[in-house]
């Protein structure tokens, strides 16, 4: 195959669509004219000449002034209609309409200020390559490279899990101009249900531009878009009924996701890349909007490039719990697609049209928000919250519970070989694998072969440590156990600084000291004899400086501390097994199949051949344990875990920062 010769060049910044999301990002750079000097190159297939879409939005007048939208918006409407006719006051809020074209028609005359380069292409996801300093897309007959990537393709969705949902907000439109003056121009029509609901969720929007002219657009939550057809009927039949006699000016329709999964990114990990507008997570599952967050995310990229650091802070345009609101709603109309009409009817009959629109801005504090879910019908949300909450319960950092409780269980029944089992199998599965892969991180390519060069350096260090144990225990034991807090805090927090570093100190602490003799005796088998005196008060300490540590970061990892009292009944092997194993172990396999993007089978096969080779190994070792005496195998198997783990720290390290670490340029 002939590979062509493609002319390339470098940009400051890209744009790759302009929509909705991007042309407010351009206009937002243009203004803090972080644009002046810059090579710019725009990618949109579309000439973006029609007015395809409407942008509306809830806003007070300081948002608007915030955002620089006065001169776009079209017309505002102060009152609003919704559920059973009811008439609103919305004010400090208004509803602000924009036309498409006139958001387009902006940006145009502003990219005539600067020389960009236009390319009129669709780009997919293997025409672009992201690293750590560059993102670079390749065109039909062009190659650029780009420091600040802003891709605004339309998203594609991770498939759901139990607990998430896809549907469509499917819309079918006229911009009508009826024979008398029918509407109020200063109230719109939020959600009219007083139409055949056709067994699923629809109602009528309503937007009066004057007293004879507005758009009226029947709106589906539902599996699939509306038919045409059966719409085209519906609709004409429902304005007649309300508005009379009229005359279609203009068709809109469309189809907007309304999906709670997630959203499958090339990457977010590295600077130069930036996810913009619905790609970017932007439009709120149980409305559709999109509008104002992209606007709030615009001001956000502009503020993130101009910082000192330059460094991309995490964008989360939706808070948490009002995802869980949208999921609770989206999968009750998954279940039952007529159940909506009720539901939006309850809930504007109990609350003020204001209340649910600042709800769906997310402004609302904790006490609204229960007034606000207790006026909905309250078993279909009960059974839809209990159901969800199973779905997220965070299995893997609950099982070093369930396995410690049940080794517990085991031990009093004097079954213990069960235990040894379920360690042997858990370090079969996940314990070896994990580090029988560390070759694939230094290439940091999951093909990459096996490299002499890296087998010697892996033995010299496996031989350096080896050595230190030799020559003095007492410091190879201090060297073993500060890197291996390094490398579980590291595993923990993805990233190793100081917080992670004290984490893995108080996490070892905890675990050898709620123990004391059996850490005393290991240690005295290894040739390390030291004092363990107040081993309780060290305990304890330890384990409050570890809550400290999470309330500090946020309770992220609250789930994995909190076994630890129960880890202390168990004896200090199995203790250990289980937290090397099912916690640490499988965190590590996670962010290895996060990080080459593999499923668990694909790792573990991967791995096989090295994990056969250990199993070996070990086999042998516990095999030929007679040669030494009880204690000093139980020594000779810890020192030889401590060789083995001393490169493994390195090569996950090397990992973690390729993988996790954001750069600062
Ligand atoms: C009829 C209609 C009415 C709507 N009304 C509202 C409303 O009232 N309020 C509201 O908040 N939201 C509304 N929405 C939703 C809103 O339009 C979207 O959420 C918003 O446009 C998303 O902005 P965006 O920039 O992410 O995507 P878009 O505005 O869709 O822009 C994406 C751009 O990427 C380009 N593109 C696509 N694929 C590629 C590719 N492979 N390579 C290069 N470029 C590509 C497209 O041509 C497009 O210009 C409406 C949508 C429709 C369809």
């Amino acid at each position: 195959m002939k590979t062509k010769n493609l002319t390339s060049s470098s940009f400051d910044l890209v744009f790759l669509g302009m929509g909705a999301a991007n042309s407010l990002l351009f206009l937002e750079l243009s203004r803090t004219q972080q644009l002046d000097l810059k090579k710019i190159a725009i990618i949109e297939p579309d000439s973006k000449n029609s007015n395809d879409r409407t942008f509306c939005f809830w806003a007070t007048e300081t948002e608007i002034q915030e955002f620089h939208l006065t001169e776009l918006i079209s017309k505002s409407w102060d009152f609003a209609t919704a559920g059973s006719q009811k008439h609103e006051n919305i004010s400090p809020l208004k509803y602000h309409h924009i036309s498409a074209i006139s958001l387009y028609n902006k940006v145009k005359e502003e990219i005539k200020k600067y020389p960009v380069t236009y390319f009129h292409e669709f780009v997919e996801d293997e025409n672009i390559k992201i690293d750590e300093k560059q993102v670079h897309v390749t065109l039909a007959d062009f190659k650029l490279e780009t420091d600040f990537f802003f891709d605004s393709r339309p998203p594609k969705f991770k498939k759901c899990t139990n607990n998430q949902t896809s549907l469509v907000q499917s819309f079918f439109g006229w911009n009508i101009k009826t024979e008398q003056s029918t509407f109020d121009s200063n109230e719109f029509v939020m959600m009219d249900f007083d139409l055949d609901q056709m067994g699923s969720t629809q109602f009528l929007y309503v937007l009066p531009f004057t007293e004879n002219q507005a758009l009226v657009e029947l709106t589906a939550f539902q599996k699939n878009p509306l038919e045409k057809k059966d719409t085209e009927h519906l609709l004409h039949s429902e304005i007649l009924k309300r508005f009379g006699e009229f005359q279609i000016i203009a068709t809109e329709s469309g189809n907007i996701p309304m999906c709670t999964a997630q959203i499958e990114l090339p990457t977010e990990k590295f600077n130069p890349y930036f996810a913009t507008g619905a790609k970017a997570g932007n439009i709120k599952p149980s409305t559709g909007y999109s509008f104002l967050t992209s606007c709030k995310q615009a001001q956000k990229i502009s503020n993130d490039i101009s910082s000192e650091t330059s460094e991309k802070n995490k964008h989360t345009p939706y808070k948490t719990r009002f995802q869980f609101y949208d999921r609770l709603l989206l999968n009750i109309l998954n279940q039952n697609p007529s159940a909506g009409k009720p539901i939006f009817e309850r809930l504007f009959q109990r609350n003020s049209v204001k209340e649910v629109i600042y709800f769906l801005k997310e402004e609302t504090q904790g006490w609204n928000e229960i007034k606000l879910l207790c006026s909905l019908p309250i078993l279909p949300f009960l059974w839809a919250a209990i159901k969800d909450v199973f779905a997220c319960l965070p299995w893997v950092k609950l099982m070093p519970f369930v396995l410690g409780s049940c080794f517990l269980g085991f031990d009093y029944l004097n079954a213990t070989f069960i235990v040894w089992a379920l360690l042997l199998f858990g370090l079969f599965l996940v314990g070896i694998p994990h580090g029988a892969i560390d070759h694939l991180l230094e290439s940091n390519h999951f093909d990459a072969p096996i490299k002499v060069g890296f087998i010697l350096n892996y033995l010299l260090k496996m031989a350096v440590m080896a050595l230190i144990w030799w020559v003095n225990p007492v410091s190879a034991l201090i060297l073993f156990l500060l890197y291996s807090a390094w490398h579980f805090g590291e595993s923990e927090y993805q990233v190793a600084n100081i917080w992670s570093f004290l984490w893995g100190c108080f996490m070892l602490t905890s675990l050898l000291y709620s123990h004391p003799l059996e850490f005393k005796e290991t240690l005295s088998n290894m040739s390390v004899n030291v004092s363990i005196s107040n081993a309780f008060e060290i305990w304890i300490g330890s384990f409050t400086v570890l809550i400290i540590i999470q309330l500090k970061r946020g309770f992220h990892r609250i789930w994995e501390i909190l076994w630890l009292p129960l880890f202390s009944q168990l004896p200090l092997l199995q203790a250990f097994g289980l937290f090397f194993v099912f916690n640490h172990s499988i965190n590590s396999s996670i962010h290895l199949m996060d990080g080459f993007s593999k499923k668990a089978i694909e790792l573990f096969k991967k791995a096989l051949p090295f994990t056969l080779a250990a199993f070996l190994f070990l086999g042998g070792f516990y095999f030929f344990r007679t040669w030494f005496s009880a204690e000093g195998w139980i020594a000779a198997f810890f020192i030889f875990i401590s060789c083995i783990s001393f490169p493994h720290v390195f090569a996950m390290h090397r990992f973690y920062r390729s993988h996790f670490f954001l750069p600062k340029k």
